[in-house]
């Protein structure tokens, strides 16, 4: 029985609107398999898995958003919490980039940005995420990263970009060079997103104040905990000395 005849109605069943996802997701280049039968559940299983991979990433780069990148850093966040792994932030922005876009115009500030963006992805690991934070700024989310990799994939991260040439137009290279701020998490401790970001973002500002084309890392938090507060993070309340 359709939902009309047992609502007891003359209303049609509702039908599903997809013209606008299907053209987004086409826009976008994204293909739905063409062997699934259009209609069936798996291919709106494909539809919704097309709009959520469209919906994390930034449409200028293909980095992972914003979004995307909250999203993963509530996720390390909590890892750190539990099993007390290194986990590194790096907060990436373009020297001198509005002179850039003043030289050689918008559409070239957005090649360049695509350019760091590659560049970025082409140093971390497959486990890392790289994503579009803003404008010409870029975040690094590094889990289960000790203090001295850390240190050495940041610097292979500011000479890689500082050794591109990027061509913006025929016959026409641009070399930008990046600032780097980054910090650890602080290990079994429960820290907040913003809290972990502004400590990166200090080290930011203290490489843009030192001259630019540097990174500056915070030095590692090494919170002393007991193995017995360790076992109280696992236990089932923190309150059972309470009931
Ligand atoms: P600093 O070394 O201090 O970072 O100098 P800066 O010139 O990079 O300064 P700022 O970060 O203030 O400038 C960022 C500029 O980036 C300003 C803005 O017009 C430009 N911008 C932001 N988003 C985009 C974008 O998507 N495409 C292009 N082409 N430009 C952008
Ligand atoms: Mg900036
Ligand atoms: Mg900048």
């Amino acid at each position: 029985m359709n939902l009309s005849a047992r609502l007891g109605s003359h209303k049609p069943a509702p039908t599903l609107r997809l013209s606008a996802a299907l053209q987004l997701l086409a826009q976008a280049g994204q293909t739905l398999p063409a062997d699934i039968p259009t209609g069936s559940l798996s291919w709106l299983q494909a539809v919704i898995d097309g709009l959520c991979d469209l919906s994390s990433r930034d449409a200028l780069t293909g980095l992972s958003n914003r979004r995307q990148f909250e999203l993963a850093i509530s996720r390390e966040i909590d890892r750190v919490a539990r099993a007390g792994e290194p986990a590194l932030v790096l907060m990436v922005d373009i020297d001198h980039f509005k002179k850039v876009n003043d030289t050689h115009g918008h559409a070239a500030g957005d090649e360049v940005i695509k350019a760091v963006g590659h560049a970025l992805q082409d140093c971390v690991r497959p486990m890392d995420t790289v994503s579009r934070f803003g404008g010409e700024e870029f975040a690094i989310i590094l889990p289960n990263c000790p203090p001295a990799f850390g240190h050495t994939v940041a610097e292979r991260i500011r000479l890689k970009v500082q050794r591109r040439a990027i061509s913006v137009a025929p016959g026409v290279d641009v070399s930008v060079t990046i600032s780097i701020g980054g910090a650890f998490a602080p290990q079994w401790v429960r820290s907040s997103a913003t809290l972990w970001i502004e400590r990166a973002d200090q080290q930011l500002y203290r490489a843009k104040a030192e001259g630019r084309n540097k990174a500056c890392l915070e030095q590692p938090i090494m919170s002393q905990v007991s193995a017995e507060e360790k076992g109280m993070l696992f236990g089932q309340s923190q309150f059972q000395d309470l009931e």
